[in-house]
């Protein structure tokens, strides 16, 4: 049914979410491999829109599409927009998924989240622990919308022979991040938050939950490499995990953002705050058979993550 390696080369590429951090981040990486890159904006296609996407998905007809378009955010976005969280993510991938099969897509990539895997789910997380138990609930809305999108395209797969693959990242960081100072993911928070208490002398700097949680970070750029390595040479039924097999405690973590940022104040923990899951570490071996690993190292990547959030937003 599906040939790999699948050449990219010359085809027609749409990237949903160019705006997005992993957006951004495939259309960089795509620069590299020769292909005609199809985009479009928010104004022009809403993605939530059936009509305004089946009408551009017919004009354009691309013949490759990764599907990185999201309603995303940290854990206080994930539990306060609920009904957000869950319609748009929903709805988008209902609507690129099917446009692309009735379009005649050769292939498309669905990217979910490591939030997909149950809450209390054996460590490191494999691929196959899906829908084994419950999930953590601050982020349940998003998950039910990513496992729907990813049987959607097992179920493209085995219906009509779509060569439609799912791929599961870990918390993701880099340029192109969102840094609201409530809705953010933790690692744009923190440097804003250190950047911030840097330039205005303040000498302690509050951090949510216990700082026990352990998360894995991934740098996107490495991400848009193992989607671009994955397109060509993957082609299964089974989700593929992405990460770099590593992972740290938010405690920790908040350090190497201080030491990346310059500040040397202290640090303190908001109880009150959530922690969320306890731990999201992936089991990356599926990906390691296939030849690929990450790059960057987590002190690198925040200081490149650094240096992009001062670029957009102090340049
Ligand atoms: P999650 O992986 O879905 O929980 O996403 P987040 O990136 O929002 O949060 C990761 C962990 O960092 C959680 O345990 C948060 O409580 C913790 N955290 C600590 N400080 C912050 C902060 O300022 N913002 C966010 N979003 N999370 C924080």
């Amino acid at each position: 049914m599906a040939n790999t390696p699948f050449e990219l080369k010359g085809k027609s590429v749409f990237v949903a979410g160019h705006k997005g951090m992993v957006g951004g981040a495939l259309v960089r990486r795509l620069a590299q491999e020769n292909v005609a890159l199809l985009t479009v904006g928010r104004s022009e296609v809403d993605l939530r829109d059936q009509a305004a996407v089946f009408a551009w998905f017919a004009k354009n007809r691309p013949q490759v599409v990764f599907l990185a378009a999201a309603k995303v955010g940290g854990i206080i976005a994930n539990n306060t927009l609920r009904g957000e969280f869950i319609y748009d993510n929903l709805i988008i991938a209902t609507n690129v998924i099917h446009a692309a099969h009735v379009n005649g897509a050769q292939k498309l990539m669905f990217l979910g989240s490591s939030c997909i895997y149950p809450k209390l789910a054996p460590q490191p997380l494999r691929e196959d622990s899906m829908l084994t138990g419950p999930l953590e609930p601050t982020n349940e809305p998003y998950a039910i919308a990513k496992i729907a999108g990813i049987k959607m395209v097992e179920a493209y797969r085995s219906q009509y022979g779509c060569d439609f693959i799912n791929v599961m990242p870990t918390n993701l960081y880099g340029p192109g991040d969102n840094y609201h100072p409530e809705y953010s993911h933790v690692v744009a928070a923190l440097i804003r938050r250190f950047h911030e208490a840097k330039l205005s002398g303040i000498t302690n700097v509050v951090v949510w939950g216990t700082g026990t949680p352990r998360r894995e970070f991934l740098y996107v750029d490495d991400l848009a490499d193992a989607c671009i390595r994955l397109m060509r040479d993957y082609s299964g039924d089974e989700l593929i995990n992405i990460g770099t097999g590593e992972d740290i405690t938010i405690a920790e973590f908040a350090r190497v953002v201080a030491a990346a940022v310059g500040y040397t104040g202290d640090i303190s923990f908001d109880t009150s705050k959530p922690d969320g899951t306890p731990r999201k570490w992936l089991d990356v071996s599926r990906l390691a058979k296939l030849g690929w690993r990450a790059r960057t190292s987590l002190e690198d990547g925040i200081k490149l993550a650094y240096k992009a959030y001062l670029s957009e937003h102090h340049g």
